[in-house]
């Protein structure tokens, strides 16, 4: 581990001193387009063109378009300044725990570019697209043997949407057995992402919280005192969002089949378990995977991401539409569901095409082997993590090894006068994007680390020096490193919630004077 002492002395001025430009180095201030330019210049130096006829039939424009005039070099850099101001997992460790921020390779990019896939269109004849058949088929075959699950619904675009699709399927099968109106409750434990819930509200489905044992981990003997005829489904997240594998997984999945219900398996962690372990051994009915959590692929801020489900064999008929099959020598969509028990088509086409291609590529980049040596190497990330931190932090479930992310609460820092969301902010004056906060609710002031397994042991030992300095820092007595945090990000600290419940989308001319 690395011996480093703090670098940062007493803060004498709370921040930097003011620049003339507000740029802070080359670090620019960037102000919006519409405050660059102006909407009543054009940033070009021609002539106006001569007046010619309008061929437009009375729909030409006829007010002012309202786009600011710039410059080209003035747009450029306004869009490229913008981008400099985005970390990302290429700028830096990104250990946002659940969210599986993993390095992305350049080939990837490459192949999903390549005009023979990226031009591809939904609709040309599949004749002409043997080859894109070829990669889903290819991607299909490697996800169901890592489950060890015989069928897989590759269109969802999120892990929200496969929970959905997953759920769906449930409910068609439920209803094909005559218990659609007795069957409508789904068990969810108290440590669930968020959309686990949702997706089960959505569907009409009514919540019922299992708690889980002061290990955080569910007890079969709990969900069997929750279990009845009126349950439809469970779903549980292995490992869970404490980054805990469900030991009494097999046991559960017995016990809700027993119930006459459904196993639906929150897969967003199978980057902790591929390659090791297969779900369809647990008795997982349906799970989503999100490839762009477990097979690398580039996610945040909106997408593209894309989330297949796999599942069983009971399940495996009432799975969605369009699905690839060989016959004879020629791959080919199955797109219509008429006649058979699938419960439809859950989205326009057929998926997120560069997706595939990108979690396919990195599955064949890594092999067999590899991805398991990932998985493995991304739980002894987190665990060293763990290791380094226990003296200084707190975990809420004992001392114990975790999966592939280690979760703190913030029992630690009490009395200090700092709290989790000043810890966080804290880090960015360090450098370091802040790991998941609060989120999993079942932790008092979650903090959430997935290191994942592309960290280099000197990256994971700079990383464990600063949350130690950090840690030292609050533990000392110096809150206001942390309640005034961040001090050096180009913005001090802004209020999440409101920029969330009332964002600000739409500039308006101030006016004059
Ligand atoms: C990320 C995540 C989801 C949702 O996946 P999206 O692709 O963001 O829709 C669901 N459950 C868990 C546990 C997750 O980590």
């Amino acid at each position: 581990m690395l011996d480093k002492t703090s670098a940062l002395g007493p803060i004498e001025d709370d921040r930097a001193p003011a620049t003339f430009t507000g740029n802070r180095g080359l670090d620019q201030e960037e102000p919006l387009l519409f405050e660059i330019g102006r909407v009543d210049a054009t940033g070009v130096d021609i002539d106006d063109a001569a007046p010619v006829g309008t061929r437009l039939g009375g729909l030409e424009r006829k007010a002012p378009i309202g786009l600011a005039g710039l410059t080209e070099p003035e747009t450029m850099r306004h869009y490229v300044r913008l981008s400099r101001k985005n970390y990302s997992i290429d700028a830096g460790l990104y250990p946002l725990g659940s969210c599986t921020m993993k390095h992305n390779p350049r080939a990837n990019e490459k192949i999903a570019r390549l005009a023979g896939f990226a031009d591809l269109h939904p609709l040309q004849p599949q004749s002409t697209a043997q080859g894109a058949l070829e990669i889903m088929q290819t991607l299909a075959d490697w996800l169901t043997t890592l489950v060890n699950m015989p069928a897989v619904a590759l269109s969802p675009k999120a892990g929200a949407h496969g929970e959905l699709c997953g759920m769906m399927a449930i409910k068609t099968a439920i209803a094909a057995k005559g218990e659609g109106a007795t069957r409508n409750v789904v068990l969810i434990p108290q440590s669930a992402h968020g959309t686990n819930p949702a997706t089960a509200a959505l569907l009409d489905f009514s919540v019922r919280v299992v708690p889980a044992a002061p290990d955080g981990t569910l007890r079969a003997e709990t969900v069997r005192e929750h279990l009845g005829p009126d349950v439809a489904a469970i779903m549980l997240t292995n490992p869970n969002t404490c980054g805990l594998f469900e030991r009494e997984i097999i046991e559960i999945a017995e016990a809700v089949h027993e119930a006459g219900g459904y196993f639906y398996c929150d897969g967003a962690n199978f980057n902790a378990i591929a390659g090791v372990a297969r779900p369809g051994d647990f008795g997982v009915d349906a799970m989503h995977i999100n490839l762009h959590k477990t097979f690398s692929t580039p996610h945040g801020g909106g997408g593209p991401g894309a989330g297949p489900v796999v599942f069983s064999e009971r399940l495996a008929p009432y799975a969605p539409v369009p699905f690839v099959r060989r016959v004879g020598e020629k791959l080919e969509l199955v797109e219509h569901a008429e006649g058979t028990e699938s419960f439809g088509r859950l989205t326009a086409f057929h998926g997120q095409m560069g997706m595939f291609l990108r979690a396919l590529a990195y599955m064949l980049g890594f092999g067999a082997e590899g991805l398991a040596q990932g998985s493995k190497d991304a739980v002894l990330s987190a665990n060293y993590i763990r290791a380094s931190l226990r003296d200084l932090m707190t975990q809420p479930f004992g001392d114990r090894p975790c999966m592939h992310e280690v979760l703190f609460d913030d029992a630690w820092l009490h009395g200090t006068g700092v709290s989790t969301l000043d810890f966080a902010k804290a880090m960015i004056d360090e450098g370091y994007h802040p790991m998941t906060i609060y989120f999993p609710l079942v932790a008092h002031g979650a903090m959430l680390i997935e290191p994942t397994e592309s960290e280099s042991k000197a990256s994971l030992d700079l990383f464990i020096a600063t949350l130690r300095d950090l840690a030292q820092s609050a533990k000392a007595g110096d809150a206001p490193r942390f309640t005034g945090a961040p001090r050096l990000a180009p913005r001090r600290r802004v209020d999440e919630t409101r920029a969330a419940r009332k964002p600000v989308l739409r500039w308006e001319e101030k006016a004059a004077g």
